[in-house]
Parts: C-alpha cells; structure tokens; sequence
C-alpha cells in the first residue's frame, strides 16, 4: 500500500456558494454576513452566530443581492429597512483585510513602538 500516505495530504477545502452568482468557492474566499440582533452585519473573524450567508468579495456580487434582494431572501426576513450603506462599508472593509491576510497587497503599518507594546501585552494579560 504505497499509496496510503497520499490520502493523510488531502486537505478538505470547505466550499461555499455565493448567494448572488451562486458560484461555489473555498469559504475564506468568501465575505460571510451574519443576520444579528442589529440587523445583516459583516462576519470577518467568523465568529459572529446566526444564520450566515457568503458573498464573493465583489462589487458586482453585492450590487446582485441588493438589486434582487437576495438579502431577504436568505435569511427569509423582510429586510426592506436595511442599511445597505453601511452594510457596503463593512463590506469593502472587509474585502480589505481579506487582501492584507492573504497578502495581496503590501501594507505598511506605521505603529509607534510603544503602541505595539502594549497592544502584545495586553493579548498576554487576556490569558
Ligand atoms: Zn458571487
């Protein structure tokens, strides 16, 4: 059984379809949006409960779900008095960090010493 190494290497890619062009891709290439108790909000770490739904990291996808309210349609409410200004904000904002983690794009932070000091103190105080 040469071959049975192969098969620990497999890693399991979970997919995801996108709810406006319903194309199925890797789930962190994908935007989830969480519906809330403070309405459809953009779920970036994944760490936000409710019903989810995911959406390329494209305008066009977002102009899709807004013109044919597929909003409403996933998570099966009437989401008519939903802030799709500030949803699209969150939205382009997380397309943001999704490039700067999978470094697409050079960012340069420009954090004074002590800020980062005590941001890295501060995770070690938390545990
Ligand atoms: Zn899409």
């Amino acid at each position: 059984m040469a071959n049975s190494n192969l098969k620990s290497q497999v890693v399991h890619v979970p997919l995801r379809m996108c709810i406006a062009c319903r194309v199925k891709k890797p789930k962190k290439e994908l935007i989830r949006l969480v519906l809330s108790e403070k309405g459809v909000v953009v779920d970036v770490d994944g760490k936000i409960n409710g019903r989810g739904a995911n959406i390329c990291p494209s305008e066009n996808c977002f102009s899709v779900a807004v013109e044919r309210n597929i909003f409403s349609q996933t998570f099966k409410q009437n989401l008519k008095n939903l802030d799709i200004a500030s949803l699209k904000k969150n939205f382009d904002s997380a397309i943001e960090q999704k490039k700067f983690r999978e470094g697409k794009e050079n960012i340069v932070f420009r954090v004074n010493k002590d800020e980062a000091e005590v941001k890295v103190s501060k995770k070690l105080t938390k545990k």
